[in-house]
């Protein structure tokens, strides 16, 4: 099948390249992030394949009908970013990647945890300079600490598991279906309420839709515990990054390490060393010496960019062949956002 696949970096074409030597598409490979300007290149094609800062609302899907699209292949498990109600009226499937590391993901949380807490960037960067001075590097133990997880799916699981078996932690979880193999282990299902209340650390992993939407606001924050760590690696937009600023300023949040911010279509995967950033909550969160970001890589290892690529290549197929879709998202399964 001829598909335009847009937001695409050297090591997407690499790895999508790799997997498609068993399917045989045709790939048209873009760099720029697909939308009202770069539609125009999706022309007669009748999938698009996008990334995660891709945004299809029903203005753009509308407009890639009319040029003969009827498949999104988003490479990634988020799909906040299309509107599937849209979608869904306009005759367009709409399929993604449920799954493709986990571990990719909850590693990389947990790799985020240890250098907020044990300041490792800092450390890293006193060391090349010959400053071998160890004035405010202190961490603190994670054992013992209690840890809440909010969603307790694929990543989040895993990530529980890591603190509670690996660390010693005491792990609260929120999420609307327990997992039993979870509680097993002692880890305790509680109220958001309950556990932001109680968690020296927050760690995110539940989708973004209207209901988890700046479900860390001012409010959350001021119920939490003085001096906890938050960890993101989820969606930006759990965060309202305006209330984080002021948080870090009064000290109650202790640190934050976000791999997700909500205004990041605008700057990451992009090298922007060379521009004025315009964003003023994003660079005032980096003057910060307890804010550690990075740019969205979470998911960035060998092992997810091939399953990925061999997940959406055959979502592609099947969609060519008029197989069922197993990895459809439905427009039911959230509303438009
Ligand atoms: P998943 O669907 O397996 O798990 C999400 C869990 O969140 C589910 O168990 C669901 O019941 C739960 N949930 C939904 N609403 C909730 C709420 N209001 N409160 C608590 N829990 C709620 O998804 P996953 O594979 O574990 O991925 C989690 C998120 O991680 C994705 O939604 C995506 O946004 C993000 N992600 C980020 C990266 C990255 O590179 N940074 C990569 C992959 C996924």
């Amino acid at each position: 099948m001829r598909v335009a696949v847009f937001s695409t970096k050297p090591y997407d074409r690499q790895f999508l390249t790799e997997a498609n030597v068993g399917f045989g598409h045709e790939l048209v490979f873009f760099e720029p992030r697909l939308d009202r300007t770069t539609a125009p290149l999706a022309d007669g094609f009748p999938a698009v394949c996008v990334f995660v800062n891709d945004y299809l609302d029903r203005a753009l899907l509308t407009d890639l009908a009319a040029r003969g699209m009827r498949l999104v292949a988003l490479r990634c498990a988020g799909f906040n970013n299309v509107d599937l109600v849209a979608a869904g009226e306009l005759g367009i499937e709409v399929v993604r990647v449920p799954a493709y590391s986990p571990h990719a993901v909850a590693e990389f949380t947990v790799a985020l945890l240890l250098a907020l807490d044990r300041r490792i960037p800092r450390a890293w960067a006193r060391v090349r300079d010959n400053n071998f001075s160890l004035d405010g590097l202190i961490g603190t133990d994670l054992f013992g600490k209690t840890v809440g997880v909010i969603g307790t799916g694929r990543i989040g699981a895993l990530v529980a598991r890591c603190l509670k078996l690996g660390f010693g932690c005491r792990v609260l979880a929120h999420d609307q279906s327990h997992d039993p193999a979870l509680v097993e282990i002692g880890i305790e299902y509680r109220s958001p309420t309950e556990i932001v209340a109680e968690a020296d650390i927050l760690t995110l992993h539940c989708p973004l839709t209207p209901e988890t939407h700046h479900i860390v606001d001012a409010e959350a924050i001021a119920r939490a515990r003085p001096g906890f760590l938050l960890v993101n690696t989820s969606r930006g937009a759990l965060i309202d990054a305006q209330a984080l600023v002021e948080g870090l300023k009064s000290g109650k949040v202790g640190g934050v390490a976000l791999d997700v911010y909500e205004q990041e279509a605008d700057l990451f995967f992009e090298d922007l060393s060379n521009e004025i950033i315009q964003d003023d909550v994003f660079q005032r969160l980096l003057t910060f010496p307890n804010v550690l970001v990075t740019g969205h890589q979470a998911f960035l290892t060998a092992e997810a960019l091939g399953a990925i690529s061999a997940t959406t290549l055959g979502n592609i197929a099947a969609f060519e062949a008029g197989k069922p879709l197993d990895n459809r998202v439905e427009a039911a399964a959230v509303s438009a956002y």
